[in-house]
């Protein structure tokens, strides 16, 4: 297994956004779209971005498994099929909801908003084992709390002997006859610059780098992309947030980040679109740069940080356009507009966010716009958000769950791999990550992903295993 980023245990977790943002994240964390107009964050270290992600651990909406089904005519992927899959999945990683009395008051403000407004919202399972609350998923959990990938199965390849190398990043891969040789750079873990060339040559290759990195590193590879479809069909789960003052504290860098959702908007009219609320934990470093103003304005709000509380929408797109491309340098480039269904989902969520923290006892919220519209009560919220301006950089957004740019299906001119995630293209060339999802999901998509590739893998085992353990053998 080759990883670019670093390897990191728990007491190199020491819960700061300096280090974590530095050792963990793609670019530090300042990964976005070419235009600057969405954040995409994700993982970069041994683990990926289960490493640094907040423990939400959802099954795929039967919607989107259907339309699956029907639209890319994927198969093996129904609930009926997934429901041992999951189950599996659940049980390895310890998965759980939270008894009520471990909720955060930034998660809380969810659940008694939602109650207060007759919405639908209920506690999400994790995958944690003794967690302490303490609140630092997004910088690594310095308890070893957290069942991520890093902390699950790559230490259980590593017994049944894979080999991880940290800080070795894919270049290219080659095909040649029958072997695919992946050439590589071994970095230097500070500088993140190359130290030395590496190859490996081996007769089945599984690109996992994240629907972003994965096209990218396929597109500089020109393979597997007969269809034109690589680095196509990205969906971003667009993200936005408000920001409520409370008179009682809150304190959202604190507690467990995510452990309640409000789902009375995805789907609501059966059009596959909507959105979906959840809680976001506010890290000093973030809130200072997510909330809006300068000068005295930004040092009041900052001033008041312990009363913030602060929560999420994500729209499930249906007609926005996503793509990654790359530059001359090789370097994956994110190119996003917002489609006019998908806007019109963000402004009823952004007013969804504001009623709810009303409802919760907020004294004041404010969205996230640059020019932010602030309310003292729930009078003309509607009204006023309808009137704001809406285009990219005029209000502040964000993406943890980039999917869908390598998708699956049965049509091999209109998707990358197969059922198996094996690539339509090259016999023995998997792609299994985020990017195989043939639509967006609607929810958080780590379990998801999981599934797929506990599906590929038992197949792969099957179909290629003799190949791989005759290879090892030599
Ligand atoms: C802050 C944050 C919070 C999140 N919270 C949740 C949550 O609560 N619940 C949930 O379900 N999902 C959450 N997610 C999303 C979820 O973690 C991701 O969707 C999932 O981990 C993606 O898996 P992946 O395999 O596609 O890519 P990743 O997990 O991103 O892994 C890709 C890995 O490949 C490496 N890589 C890339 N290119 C190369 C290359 N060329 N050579 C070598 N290595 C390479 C990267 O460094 C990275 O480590 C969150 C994400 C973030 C960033
Ligand atoms: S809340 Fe704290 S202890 Fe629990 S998983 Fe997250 S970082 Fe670890």
């Amino acid at each position: 297994m080759l990883e670019e980023g670093g390897y990191y245990r728990a007491e190199q977790f020491d819960g700061t956004e300096q280090t974590a943002y530095q050792n963990l994240y793609q670019r530090r964390g300042g990964q976005a779209t070419d235009d600057l107009g969405v954040t995409v964050l994700q993982g970069r270290c041994v683990g990926g971005s289960s490493t640094v992600n907040w423990t939400t651990t959802l099954r795929t909406p039967e919607f989107v498994l259907e339309t699956w089904r029907r639209e890319f005519r994927v198969f093996g992927m129904s609930p009926e099929d997934l429901d041992p899959v999951f189950g599996r999945i659940e049980g390895y990683l310890n998965v759980h909801e939270e008894p009520e009395e471990n909720h955060s008051p930034n998660n809380l403000i969810i659940r008694d908003g939602a109650r207060a407004l007759g919405w639908h919202a209920r506690p999400n399972a994790r995958n944690t084992v003794d967690c302490v609350r303490a609140g630092a998923c997004g910088l690594g959990c310095p308890y070893d709390a957290k069942r991520s990938v890093d902390r699950s199965y790559i230490p259980d390849a590593v017994k049944a002997g894979a080999v991880v190398y940290a800080d070795c990043r894919a270049l290219t891969i080659e095909a040649v006859g029958r072997t695919k040789r992946v050439h590589a750079a071994i970095l230097d873990r500070e500088r993140r610059t190359p130290r030395l060339d590496a190859a490996f040559d081996a007769p089945v290759v599984v690109v996992s780098g994240s629907a972003i990195q994965s096209p990218a590193l396929l597109l500089r590879s020109g393979l597997a992309n007969s269809s034109g479809q690589v680095g196509r069909n990205l969906s971003l789960h667009l993200t936005t947030a408000v920001v409520g003052t409370f008179e009682r504290v809150i304190y959202a860098a604190g507690g467990i980040p995510q452990s309640y959702y409000c789902d009375e908007f995805l789907n609501r009219h059966g059009d596959g679109g909507g959105f979906w609320i959840e809680a976001v934990p506010v890290y000093p470093v973030l809130a200072a740069l997510a909330l809006p103003g300068f000068g005295l304005r930004h040092k009041k709000s900052m001033a008041s940080f312990p009363h913030l509380g602060s929560s999420i929408a994500l729209i499930k797109e249906i007609d926005s356009a996503g793509e990654v491309s790359i530059n001359n340098f090789g370097r994956p480039v994110i190119s996003y507009s917002m489609g006019q269904r998908d806007l019109r989902y963000l402004k009823q969520a952004t007013a969804a966010l504001v009623h709810l923290h009303f409802a919760a006892g907020a004294r004041r919220v404010e969205t996230l716009h640059a020019s932010p519209l602030e309310f003292s009560g729930p009078e003309g919220v509607d009204r006023a958000l309808d009137r704001a301006s809406w285009g990219f950089n005029e209000l502040s957004l964000y993406s943890a769950h980039p999917l869908g740019t390598c998708r699956m299906g049965a049509n091999p001119r209109r998707s990358v791999v197969d059922s198996h995630c094996q690539t339509h293209d090259v016999p023995g060339l998997f792609v299994i990550d985020g990017s195989v999802t043939p639509t967006s999901l609607g929810v958080n998509p780590q379990l998801t992903i999981l599934a797929i590739a506990e599906r590929s893998a038992a197949w792969l085992a099957e179909n290629f295993g003799a190949v791989t353990r005759a290879v090892r053998q030599i």
